[in-house]
């Protein structure tokens, strides 16, 4: 254990490899330490089988054009990121599409019900309870989301759409938090060749500044010396005068009971349970051509369930149809290179259920679904396809943080608690699961990063000067 790192950086996602960037920039020794055998995290692009390469984890820099710092990083790169342009929606209840004035209203209902949820959180006196969750607005009597519409089980399922960026059910989300956070909205772009390609940039530049990365080395303990840190992985030992860890929360809920000697304080535990993280799947499937209907000028579809969901579904073609789904498709002109894909996002409740099933299962139950929903029979078979696992990856566990879930003591407040030092500063934390208005986000994941090697530069000068 001969070298002292200045920082050893534990993960090379997004969080972990902004900060080694800027450590390494700045002069300093880093060591990067990453489990996978690859670079990115939850950045992660797919090409067995596809037309071009899919983004299977993050896939857009959202506010792209409104003061996401990812963007100031593609242009340092040159990674080219093209804005998506908007494209027509459809909404599909039964195998039928919803006539364009229903669409409209059950959109615009949704819209008015989230800000009338937003303004009870913001202006309600007493403000909502802990355990009042986003539902009780959304759906209750007086919500907007019913005006004008008789058929209520109709406006549900179609708010269930909220469920794939929030990460969890409308029953278990806050309503008391709803809206918190200011984070970047607005336009999306995707960068070319996908975001690891992006990540991948990033890192060969922190190797020409010094970074070193090792792959294929999971962290086993993290402990504090008289003078510095040391590190254990799988394979060895590492001394650093500082750590930036950007384990996913996800994974912390396993393991920092035991990772860190000595033991993090009981608050930063019980943060850390108390914290939620969200279910988020993609199903990817290729085709050789674009066979569903107005393929070439509609991007997305909003499935809404076509029968009752009645306990255990049977099979994976039952989850397909009792639950609501957003559909992409790449061959609409959103993005320059059009091609016949679809991706499902997959929310909460379908992708536990789809679970039981094996891959292939699903990827036929899918692909079924679609032919079923728009009534083509004759539809080529996918000639690639994909389905993630995030929620069950054992370096993930989970898409991301949510926003804040029902219950006593929770607040944004958590995510400025993980995001804390301790050890006197030698012990830092990054990741999106840090960042109080970005959570769940690259944009959290970046700043975070960016946020911490300013930290350990800091306290790097402080031990110089001692
Ligand atoms: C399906 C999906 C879609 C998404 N879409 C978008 C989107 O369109 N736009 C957007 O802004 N965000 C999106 N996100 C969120 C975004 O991907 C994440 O917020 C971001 O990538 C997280 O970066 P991170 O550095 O915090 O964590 P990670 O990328 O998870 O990095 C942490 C790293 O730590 C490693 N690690 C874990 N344990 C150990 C250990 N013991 N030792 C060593 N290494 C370890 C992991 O392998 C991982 O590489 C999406 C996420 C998912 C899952």
């Amino acid at each position: 254990m001969a070298r002292v790192y200045d920082t050893i950086v534990i993960g090379a996602g997004w969080s972990g490899v902004v900060a080694a960037k800027d450590l390494s920039k700045a002069g300093h020794s880093v060591l990067i330490l990453e489990a996978r055998d690859r670079l990115g995290g939850r950045a992660r692009t797919y090409t067995d089988g596809m037309h071009i390469p899919v983004d299977l984890g993050c896939s857009f820099i959202h506010g792209y054009k409104e003061g996401n710092p990812t963007r100031d990083i593609a242009k340092e790169f040159g990674v080219t990121a093209n804005v998506c342009q908007p494209t027509d929606g459809q909404i599909w209840k039964s195998e039928k599409l919803e006539p364009s004035s229903s669409a409209s209203k059950l959109r615009q209902n949704l819209g008015a019900a989230r800000t009338s949820a937003q303004s009870l959180a913001q202006s309600a006196n007493p403000p909502p309870s802990p355990q009042a969750p986003l539902s009780e607005a959304l759906f209750g009597p007086q919500s907007p989301l019913f005006a004008d519409i008789p058929d209520k089980d109709l406006a549900i399922s179609f708010a269930r759409m909220l469920e794939v960026p929030l990460g969890v059910t409308l029953e278990k989300a806050s309503l008391r938090w709803d809206g918190w956070e200011n984070n970047y909205a607005g336009s999306d772009a995707a960068p070319e060749g996908g975001f690891q390609m992006f990540i991948d940039k990033i890192v060969d530049a922190a190797k020409q500044d010094g970074t070193e990365v090792k792959l294929g080395e999971a962290v086993k303990k993290i402990e504090k010396t008289g003078d510095g840190v040391k590190v254990e992985t799988d394979k060895g030992g590492y001394a650093a005068k500082t750590v930036v860890c950007t384990i996913p929360l996800g994974v912390l809920k396993t393991n920092a009971k035991t990772l860190f000697q000595p033991s993090l304080p009981t608050r930063r535990l019980e943060t850390i349970q108390g914290t939620h993280v969200g279910v988020l799947e993609k199903l990817v499937l290729a085709y050789p051509s674009a066979w569903w209907p107005d393929a070439a000028k509609v991007g997305s579809f909003i499935l809404l369930p076509t029968e009752t969901s009645q306990g255990e579904p049977k099979d994976a073609k039952s989850v397909f149809r009792q639950n609501t789904f957003i559909l992409a498709s790449f061959a609409a002109p959103t993005l320059p290179r059009q091609h016949p894909t679809v991706l499902f996002y997959i929310s909460e409740t379908p992708a536990l259920a789809l679970e039981k099933f094996s891959p292939e299962e699903v990827v036929k139950a899918g692909h079924e679904s679609l032919k079923e929903r728009f009534g083509v029979s004759s539809a080529p078979q996918p000639t690639g396809s994909v389905l993630t696992n995030w929620r069950t990856d054992p370096l993930a566990m989970g898409a991301t943080t949510t926003p804040s879930i029902i219950g006593d003591g929770r607040s944004p407040l958590d995510f400025a608690e993980l995001g804390k030092p301790l050890w006197g500063g030698a012990l830092c934390f990054a990741g999106e699961h840090t960042d109080s208005n970005h959570r769940g986000s690259v944009a959290g994941a970046v700043i975070s990063g960016a946020r911490e090697a300013e930290r350990v530069q800091k306290y790097l000068k402080r031990l110089a000067e001692a």
